[in-house]
């Protein structure tokens, strides 16, 4: 009996192998056909300066809706377009267009673009971003690309002449979902960043009685100590972004402020009446 409970377990099992497998090849086939027939879409989030609550830059997110399965999210599809050698293409029109957009919108300083860890490991990476910037006429200066720390589990020989390559163009490099990965310290010491991006996770552990401080407050003043930039990631609550002004956060990010929409214009309508009504009394001054 439990023989039979075992191979029928493991009948169970292949077969849901098999159907992962499927879908997955089918996914990818779709990806492909969404790519190429222009249905992928970008969207924008505003980044809001900590103090002053002005929108500075703008995170592009890629979107990709589904004819039938409605909205397949990035997480599920940037690894089916890594796999299937579409993400160096599909990276590039990410690239490509949010260059065109922001330049046409003078009042954000920077435009934030992901670029996954097969994309960084492109050898080209560096000559093709540089095509997109003589291309489009968007300045160096005012993107930022924000890699995770992915990238250096698997190009660890080339990752530091890469960020110079794209730090001489005057791109800004941002280390993606700061602290979840294994050395997050130990990359901060070994490779030249503009600033971190502090994980979500760490945000959600902010509650109402600024309980959850700790590490949040250790990150900021580690990466103020080594010039970096910090901005916190999935601000949802007052009370979130009231704790990271006090901490000196620099910038801020979150539905609170701002879902992704595909009309950048959307952006400039944040709420930021009474800003400084809100402001907490012991903000500090922001670094020079
Ligand atoms: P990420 O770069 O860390 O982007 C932040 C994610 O958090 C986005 O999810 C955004 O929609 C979501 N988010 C922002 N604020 C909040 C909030 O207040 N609450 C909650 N619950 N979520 C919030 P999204 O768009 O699903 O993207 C997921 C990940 O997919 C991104 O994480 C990024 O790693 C990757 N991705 C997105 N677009 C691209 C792209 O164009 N190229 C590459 N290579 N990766 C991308
Ligand atoms: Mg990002
Ligand atoms: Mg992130
Ligand atoms: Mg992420």
């Amino acid at each position: 009996k439990a023989k039979e409970g075992g191979r029928g377990q493991a009948l169970a099992f292949a077969e849901e192998m098999e159907r992962e497998v499927r879908e997955r090849r089918e996914l990818e086939a779709d990806l492909r056909e969404a790519f190429e027939s222009d249905g992928l879409t970008i969207e924008f989030q505003p980044i809001v300066e900590a103090r002053s609550g002005r929108v500075v830059s703008s995170e592009v997110l890629v979107r990709w809706q589904h004819p039938t399965r409605g909205e397949v999210v990035p997480d599920v599809f940037i690894p089916i377009a890594e796999h299937a050698g579409l993400i160096l293409p599909m990276g590039m029109w990410v690239l490509k267009k949010a260059c065109k957009v922001a330049a046409q919108w003078p009042d954000l300083e920077t435009v934030a673009v992901n670029l996954s860890a097969v994309q960084f490991m492109d050898p080209n990476l560096v000559e093709t971003v540089s095509d997109v910037l003589m291309e489009t006429g968007f300045p160096g200066e005012r993107l930022v690309l924000e890699i995770t720390e992915s990238v250096f589990l698997k190009d660890i020989g080339s990752a530091s002449e890469k960020l110079d390559g794209l730090r001489d163009m005057g791109i800004k490099i941002a280390l993606d979902d700061f602290g979840t990965g294994y050395s997050s310290l130990l990359y901060l010491r070994n490779y030249n960043f503009d600033k971190i991006k502090i994980d979500k996770s760490f945000v959600d552990e902010i509650g109402e009685q600024s309980e959850g401080l700790a590490i949040i407050a250790a990150i900021i003043a580690l990466a103020h100590n080594l010039g970096l930039e910090v901005t916190a990631e999935g601000v949802e609550r007052q009370f979130q972004v009231d704790a990271l002004r006090t901490l000196g956060c620099d910038t801020l990010q979150g539905y609170y402020f701002g879902r992704p929409d595909p009309n950048p214009m959307l952006i400039g309508e944040i709420r930021n009446e009474d800003w400084n009504d809100r402001a907490p009394s012991t903000a500090p001054e922001k670094r020079s």
